[in-house]
């Protein structure tokens, strides 16, 4: 406290507090406003500080004017408020004495993931659906990852509610979308909604679901149907309802990929549900045939998007109750969660990471979580935002739009100079901006040949050097697929 201030001042400030509490409730009051102190107070200006930056501008941004209120409704004289970060120095000066740390339990669970903040009591992986999914070489399962511990958001909503509807579904029921195939980026959800319709179908005494990563359905469910020796792999086959595949960008070979196009006409014609996931759209499995993309598009392919900062700060808030079954003592304050859900952007991995650190620090050391830890811990979490994922439908749309072409003059033959630059940056941007090979985007490009892309691509790199017209339309079109 600055002994500068009179008492006079003082008081002032203890009626605003007062104020201010009454105004925004105690919850937030003592989430937001609880550490912040008063420093001067000189002519028409306050001086107050908080001890740490964010705290600095979540104040600002959310509570300026109310905290400028208060003060005027004390005293009428005020017409500005300094809201600063109080130093290292002063921090240290104020620092509460350390208690000694509480006993540790170990943060890691025996098969190397975190079950710091388990969802459930359960460690490490069951296998469901009993004889059926054993016999059948499923995946292992995470219990963690269920449907009550799936939060949903505005990116996700349409997914959870058709996995919902997968999971909910009992045999013989009519088949409503087939496949469904969901894709989004890394970290969004997949594994977990996929998994979630797996222990809820099994569960549930619905349809028997067997969830099979793309690498297993290539190295034990394929040889498996290939020889197809075991009886009981046969029998249990008779009785999967559901078919999940994870990470279907990952299956190889033109004989796995016979076998799941295959497997995939077989299950779909006999009314059997069979469930997707994968990092991409259909569109864009570059290594699988014709028909077997054509057949994944015509069920319901849904995309989820990045999670927004709310939907990431319902995560947060999820996971701590969660953890706290586990370690009622965790307790992380608002505030805290706020700043990881804000600075935290990447995906919900990075989030899972941020809060199992504050956890092993809380453990550990037994000192509380404050911002001061958290910005400290999970610093290096903070990246800058990911690039998008461009998708090579984005880019023929938005150069067909931008010089006035359409999307199938693009793909056509057509070779007047009017389509052919445009097409030529389309298939730029198209190397440029996805990790598509060459031949892919002859593919998507009408069917042409990987010699011509390479030439398109060579063509442009070459022009972008002299003509600043094309170089900047070239900058704009890019802005226009990352935003
Ligand atoms: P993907 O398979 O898409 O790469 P995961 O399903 O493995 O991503 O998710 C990564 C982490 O983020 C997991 O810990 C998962 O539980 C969490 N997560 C992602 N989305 C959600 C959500 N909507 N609700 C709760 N947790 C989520
Ligand atoms: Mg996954």
């Amino acid at each position: 406290m600055n002994t500068l201030l009179s008492e006079q001042n003082l008081k002032c400030w203890t009626q605003v507090k007062d104020r201010l509490r009454a105004e925004v409730g105690e919850d937030i009051f003592s989430s937001w406003f609880a550490r912040i102190e008063l420093d001067n107070l000189e002519n028409d200006t306050v001086s107050l500080s908080v001890p740490t930056r964010f705290l600095r501008s979540w104040i600002q941004s959310h509570y300026a004017e109310k905290v400028l209120a208060c003060w005027q409704g004390v005293d009428t004289t005020i017409v500005r408020i300094d809201l600063t970060v109080r130093t290292a120095a002063i921090r240290q000066a104020v620092t509460v004495p350390v208690k000694p740390p509480e006993p540790v339990r170990p943060v890691l669970g025996s098969n190397g993931k975190s079950d710091g903040l388990g969802f459930r009591g359960i460690n490490g992986s069951t296998p469901v659906g009993g004889s059926a999914h054993e016999a059948l070489g499923g995946s292992p399962l995470d219990p963690r990852l269920n449907f009550d511990a799936f939060v949903v958001g505005r990116s996700n909503s349409l997914a959870h509610a058709a996995a919902m509807q997968v999971a909910n579904a009992r045999p013989g029921d009519q088949v409503m979308f087939n496949p469904l195939y969901i894709h989004a980026g890394v970290g969004l959800g997949k594994t977990h909604l996929l998994q979630a319709v797996t222990w809820a179908g099994n569960a549930n005494g619905g349809n028997k679901v067997l969830y099979l990563t793309a690498e297993k359905f290539m190295y034990g469910f394929v040889s498996a149907l290939r020889t197809q020796t075991a009886l009981a792999f046969k029998e249990a086959l008779r009785g999967i309802g559901v078919l999940v595949i994870d990470d279907l960008q990952f299956l190889q070979g033109k004989s796995t990929q016979a076998e799941f196009c295959h497997t995939l006409n077989a299950l779909i014609d006999a009314g059997r549900q069979v469930v997707i996931a994968s990092d991409r759209p259909p569109s864009d499995l570059e290594s699988l045939d014709d028909r077997v993309r054509s057949r994944l598009a015509g069920g319901l392919v849904v995309e989820m998007g990045g999670l927004g900062e709310e939907l990431r700060f319902d995560i947060l808030k999820a996971r701590v109750m969660a953890a706290r079954a586990h370690h009622p003592t965790f307790d992380v304050p608002l505030p805290v969660l706020a700043y990881i859900a804000k600075t935290v952007t990447h995906n919900g991995r990075d989030l899972e990471g941020a809060l199992n650190r504050l956890l092993a620090h809380n453990k550990l050391t037994g000192h509380a979580v404050t911002l001061e830890m958290a910005e400290r811990e999970v610093r290096d979490l903070i990246r800058p935002q990911e690039p998008k994922r461009v998708k090579i439908e984005d880019i023929q749309r938005i150069v067909a739009r931008q010089y006035n072409v359409s999307r199938s003059d693009l793909l056509s033959s057509r070779r007047t100079a009017n389509v052919v630059r445009p097409r030529q940056v389309a298939m730029y941007l198209a190397k440029t901006l996805t990790l598509r090979s060459l031949p892919e985007i002859g593919r998507r490009f009408g069917g042409r040949d990987h010699t011509t892309v390479l030439h398109a691509v060579r063509k442009i790199e070459g022009l972008v050097g002299a003509d600043v017209t094309l170089a900047e339309e070239i900058e704009g079109l890019k802005r226009q697929l990352q935003e």
